[in-house]
């Protein structure tokens, strides 16, 4: 007989924040085809190689099939009642603050919906931060500055529309492939304009106009003399709020400070002045820094003074790296915010969602950010922690603190697909998770836009959703209505009709529109940008001129930029790190593709001629790095793309025998006070032959 093809399904890529759709059909033998969503907004029908790639991902190997307690099989009642109630103790004796949860940009919104609510409104503290903190949470303080809230202004459409489109601190091409590729096509068609600002010469760089090499960590003085140049020119239309201060000290800024050649930083302004329609596209290169929401307002300052925001073709736009980190700061997965973008330092906004949740106690400050959570872990502050759908012990700075601060905590929980993870072999309860392809849900992704994941596959063993998971324990410590889901709709439900009480407090976003939405409704639900509400649908954000600030005005902010803490003479090399084209943060998922791993096979470290040279490491030859944190093993590869000094390293792999790249383990603790985000890109470190 001749069966009929099976309906694609429609879906969500599980990596990169943009978010593209994707087409999955099961091959009936627990396998799928993959292809790209035609209809999908974010991407047309395009992938890349690592979503293309996702049907050699969905297999069993390595999968954690039941919950664990101290290695041994356990079931979900007794992991569930133990780890409730060991919360409930630790909570009774050394109160709220005594217990965290760390969690991901790679949960589905409903799931970090349910732990933020735990932890926030039930639990009573707000020690819930995500590894977002390390991804993009000075844009979060940036905007917040800036605007009065954390929007971003930008639709991927933007990039298409402008006439100059500036990449500063981001690798488009590796990092967010298929909005490079749809860059790179408006640029064929229309003669856009591209400069890339990074001291390193990626990939992004195959379509610049203009590369500009500046001193690592200079950002912020080269926007600043983009600014002065802004006045200098009369292009000064608009006067937010502070813009007498920043300009002062725009002015004060010497060119010296970003190592570039007086040329180069004429054409750079020629071309940002040179027309109304600039996107200004920033990412980790900003966002990694000690002074990195300054970096960020930088930017911000320079289209706030033009004008060039809210409109089509203009405005600063950050691009987030992970498929959820905008979901994740929807529902207050930071420690730093309320649910709906609320703030946890407003009393008005904390008794709406405590009122909203008839919760018990609401957590009344704002809790530990990451870098904090693990030396609190560390030092015994934190005496239980539930880590979910991440892998710190590998992905944290002082990676080689963090899993011993791990080993060493009181009572630790995590959830995870795998068992096989760096994280999952510390803890004491693992509990077996659904992922990609397995569950339903939501995520957000950079422009602001919701799309459905779909569930596809059976999950496998007894794996569970994130958010039953953590329902499950919040029932078992006494708050069964609260978390009396029976499915993601009515989590989503929820979380829309909570928008709607942010909203009419003015609050940014609001999808109060789905609120009370079916489960119908739910399964068929087509993406669609926020906010989506009776009172605004708006796909614009500042058109009007209006931002979420107390005078209704945007502010600029004085920026001093500030050079990173310098290397000394026993490390006198600055890391850079980043991500390579086709692996994906700790590679639990990437790593399970041949294909994806033909790319490059290994651990690396891009060093300068002239530095391998002096060391006398040969290509191909493996390089001992340390740093005051902690020692990787990596393959050398001799390249003038980085400058000297300035070796370049990825984030991605772990493992003991040689090469072995824990990267993160060498990066210090070092954070940008007003976010708490690391300063991954600037470790100081040794280099020698290993
Ligand atoms: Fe997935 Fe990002 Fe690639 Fe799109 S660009 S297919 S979201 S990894």
């Amino acid at each position: 007989t001749i069966q009929s093809p099976r309906p694609a399904i429609r879906t969500t890529c599980p990596y990169c924040g943009v978010g593209c759709g994707v087409l999955t059909t099961p091959d009936g033998s627990g396998g799928l085809a993959v292809a790209g969503d035609p209809d999908h907004p974010a991407n047309f029908g395009r992938l890349c190689v690592k979503g293309s790639a996702l049907g050699e991902t969905v297999g069993l190997k390595d999968r954690l099939l039941t919950p664990r307690i101290d290695g041994q099989e356990a079931t979900w009642d007794q992991a569930l009642d133990l780890v409730a109630r060991r919360f409930s103790d630790t909570i009774a004796r050394h109160g709220p603050d005594s217990v965290a949860f760390y969690v991901s940009g790679q949960l589905l919104t409903e799931d970090y919906y349910a732990a933020n609510k735990l932890m926030k409104g039930f639990i009573g503290s707000a020690n819930i931060d995500t590894n977002s903190r390390l991804c993009m949470a000075s844009s979060v303080a940036g905007h917040r500055r800036a605007f009065g809230s954390d929007t971003v202004p930008g639709l991927y459409e933007d990039l298409e529309l402008a006439d100059v489109v500036v990449l500063v601190g981001s690798n488009l091409s590796w990092c967010h492939p298929v909005l490079y590729q749809r860059l790179a096509a408006a640029r064929a068609a229309r003669g856009t304009r591209v400069v890339v600002i990074d001291p390193r010469r990626t990939a992004t760089c195959d379509i610049a106009d203009l590369h500009l090499p500046l001193a690592p960590g200079s950002d912020a003085a080269l926007f600043n003399l983009l600014l002065a140049d802004i006045a200098r020119r009369g292009l000064v239309s608009e006067t937010p709020d502070g813009l007498d201060d920043a300009l002062a000290a725009a002015r004060a800024t010497l060119p010296g400070a970003t190592g570039l050649p007086h040329s180069a930083i004429r054409q750079f302004l020629d071309l940002w002045c040179g027309g109304d329609r600039v996107v200004t596209v920033y990412s980790q290169g900003i966002n990694q820094s000690d002074s990195g929401t300054d970096k960020v307002n930088a930017i911000i300052n320079c289209h706030l003074a033009t004008g060039r925001i809210g409109r089509p073709g203009m405005g600063p736009f950050s691009v987030t790296g992970q498929p959820n980190a905008m979901g994740g700061r929807e529902v207050g997965g930071l420690a730093t915010m309320l649910a709906c973008h609320l703030d946890i330092e407003n009393p008005a906004h904390r008794d709406a969602v405590q009122g909203f949740w008839h919760a018990p106690r609401m957590a009344a400050k704002p809790g530990l950010k990451a870098v904090d959570m693990f030396r609190a872990v560390e030092d015994g502050r934190i005496k239980a922690l539930w880590i979910i759908c991440t892998n710190p012990a590998v992905s944290m700075p002082q990676a080689d603190r963090v899993a011993a601060a791990i080993k060493g905590c009181g009572f630790t929980v995590v959830s995870d697909m795998f068992a096989t993870t760096d994280t999952a072999r510390l803890a004491q309860v693992v509990l077996p998770a659904t992922g990609w392809g397995e569950k339903d849900g939501t995520v957000t992704n950079s422009e602001r836009r919701i799309s459905r994941q779909r569930r596809t596959l059976p999950a496998p063993g007894q794996a569970r959703d994130d958010w039953r998971i953590i329902a499950g324990v919040g029932a078992r410590m006494g708050w069964a209505d609260a978390f009396a889901w029976d499915h993601p709709a009515d989590i989503f439900a929820e979380h829309a009709a909570l928008s709607g009480v942010a909203g009419a407090l003015g609050g940014d976003f609001d999808i109060s529109a789905h609120a009370g939405i079916t489960r119908g409704a739910y399964d068929t639900l087509e993406p669609f940008l926020w906010p989506h509400s009776a009172r605004r649908r708006n796909r614009r954000f500042f058109a009007d001129g209006r931002f979420h600030t107390p005078s209704g005005k945007a502010r600029m902010l004085a920026i001093a930029p500030r050079a990173p803490q310098p290397v000394d003479a026993a490390h006198p090399f600055r890391l850079n790190t980043g991500r390579v084209r086709d692996h994906w943060h700790t590679m639990t998922r990437t790593g399970l593709s041949p294909r994806l791993s033909r790319h490059l096979a290994e651990p690396f470290l891009e060093l300068h001629p002239a530095d391998a040279a002096r060391l006398g490491l040969a290509p191909a030859s493996l390089a001992k790095v340390t740093s005051p944190e902690g020692r990787a093993i990596l393959r050398v590869l001799v390249t003038d793309r980085v400058a000297p000094g300035h070796p370049f390293a990825p984030i991605h792999w772990t493992g003991e025998t040689a090469p072995s790249g824990r990267v993160s383990a060498l990066v210090p603790g070092t954070v940008d006070p007003a976010s708490g985000q690391p300063a991954s890109k600037f470790a100081p470190v040794a280099i020698a032959p290993f």
